[in-house]
């Protein structure tokens, strides 16, 4: 059964270290995640964007796969089904869907409206005992066609923002979505600090995660990030291993065109990437 995200984060607060989100696309991404959590025995968060839902045929489609796939597959560690960046349709969507866990992103309303759309979706998110997540300040990539370099969000609006509420906070502190630049300044720890000393024991949340090296995120996590998002890179890891077996030739050899065999090293590629993070993170045996 899905859980909120909640509980899972304030014991990974808690417990100094970090549970990752896991972003999803498909079935074998689901089912890669998902699997390599149970035999870690890692709490987990399964990330969806709009995009991404959208892909799959509708959060409906997708909280029918994840329920399927918890009960067939014997997966017994907490696992919350997570709407990334959502807008505020999208968020109520989630709700009535069946996921266990929402972000709304109101970064791009005025702060004045942003507050006002926050409280509301906390309501009606803990009513049904979803956990929600907001963001204050936003946090950039290169999505835009433009590569940001990574806000510093406003100690003193997290703190606001926090009071509304929230489960837990995303907050830019120069991270980014997507692949770092190579002049990138790095994570900014005064400002996490600041947050962190504002917000008390909430969990906070990092963005962009790809590529972050890894003594920056264990002072993230020691410094109160218990959540941090995985995307893009279990997406460069399966276009890679995919690539290897396509330029091998192994899709002309035998049934190697059968999606189940040529869907497969990119599946496990999946694995190793979320393997290495929970390690990172420190989430094995934390279930
Ligand atoms: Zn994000």
């Amino acid at each position: 059964m899905l859980v909120s995200a909640k509980e899972m984060l304030d014991k990974a607060k808690a417990g100094h270290y970090a549970v990752g989100q896991f972003n999803i696309n498909n079935l074998e991404w689901t089912k890669s995640i998902l699997q390599t959590a149970q035999e870690l025995s890692s709490p987990v968060i399964l990330g969806v964007s709009e995009g991404a839902g959208k892909y799959m045929g509708g959060y409906k489609t997708i909280v029918g796969m994840v329920n399927g796939m918890l009960e067939e597959l014997n997966i017994t560690v907490p696992v919350a089904l997570h709407l990334d960046h959502g807008g505020y349709d999208a968020c109520y969507k989630c709700i009535e869907a069946g996921f266990s866990s929402i972000m709304f992103d109101g970064s791009h309303y005025p702060i004045e409206e942003n507050v006002e759309k926050t409280k509301e979706l906390v309501a009606a998110a803990h009513e049904k005992g979803l956990s929600i997540e907001a963001e204050v300040g936003s946090i950039g990539g290169e999505e835009d066609g433009v590569i940001g370099m990574g806000e510093c969000a406003d100690p003193k609006e997290c703190k606001m923002v926090a009071d509304l509420g929230v489960d837990f906070l995303a907050a830019g502190i120069g991270n980014i979505h997507g692949k770092y630049p190579a002049n990138w300044q790095g994570l900014s720890f005064e400002t996490l600090d600041a947050i962190q000393q504002l917000t008390g024991d909430l969990p906070l949340v990092l963005h962009g995660g790809t590529g972050i090296p890894a003594d920056m995120i264990k002072k993230a996590i020691s410094l109160g990030v218990s959540k941090i998002n995985v995307n893009t890179e279990c997406q460069l890891a399966f276009a890679a291993a995919t690539r290897e077996y396509i330029e091998a030739g192994k899709d002309q050899q035998g049934k190697g065109y059968d999606p189940r065999k040529l869907l497969a090293p990119g599946a496990q590629a999946i694995k190793d990437t979320v393997k290495e993070k929970m390690e990172m993170f420190g989430s094995i045996g934390k279930a």
